[in-house]
């Protein structure tokens, strides 16, 4: 019977991608602890793990900081290698990021094999959303055109976030399933 079916468990690297200030660090603290700091929360180790449960598999994600990295405007191809899952962020109140996240994108797909990445564009700060430089549909527009999905989250009071893991996690199993 189906309760006594092994579960597998898949590893999946998710690493975050986007202007420095946008969140990154933010979100990746939401994932895997569920928790918010105001002070630096740029994540002191490699990355932090977050196991998410699926009807027929179990999914560990381990999720990468960059550590800061972009705000020399670069980051390591070792960064992203091997990722299964890659968060484009900017922040919803600074149009720069979003134009930034674009620049970002064009670096993800010159080492991303299309169809084995899952990437997700992702503008963070939702709570702020009454001082928003980018509308909803510009970032749904964005992501259309690039085959993106798209999602707006607040690391602050936690909205979308554990949906945005799911919703990843499914898509995820989809492709390397
Ligand atoms: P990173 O440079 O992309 O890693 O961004 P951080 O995670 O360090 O966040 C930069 C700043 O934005 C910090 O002061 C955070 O507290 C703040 N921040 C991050 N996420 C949110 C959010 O969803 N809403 C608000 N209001 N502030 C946020
Ligand atoms: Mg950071």
């Amino acid at each position: 019977d189906t309760w006594s079916r092994p579960v597998r468990t898949l590893r999946v690297k998710m690493v975050l991608l986007g202007s420095s200030g946008v969140g990154k660090s933010s979100l990746a603290l939401r994932f895997g602890k569920d928790e918010f700091r105001t002070a630096s929360p740029t994540v002191g180790c490699a990355y932090l793990t977050r196991v998410v449960h699926l009807s027929d598999v179990t999914l560990r994600f381990e999720i990468w900081d960059t550590a800061g990295q972009e705000k020399y405007h670069s980051v390591t191809p070792l960064y992203y290698r091997g990722a299964h899952a890659a968060l484009l962020v900017y922040d919803l109140c600074k149009r720069e990021t979003f134009i930034r996240a674009q620049v970002w994108l064009k670096e993800l797909e010159k080492h991303y094999i299309p169809g084995s990445t899952v990437i997700w564009l992702v503008g963070n700060k939702g709570d702020l959303a009454q001082d928003r430089q980018v509308s909803v549909q510009e970032g749904q527009a964005l992501a259309n055109d690039r085959g993106l999905s798209f999602t707006e989250t607040s690391a602050l009071s936690g909205d979308q976030v554990s949906e945005l893991l799911q919703a990843i996690a499914h898509r995820v199993y989809e492709c390397i399933g």
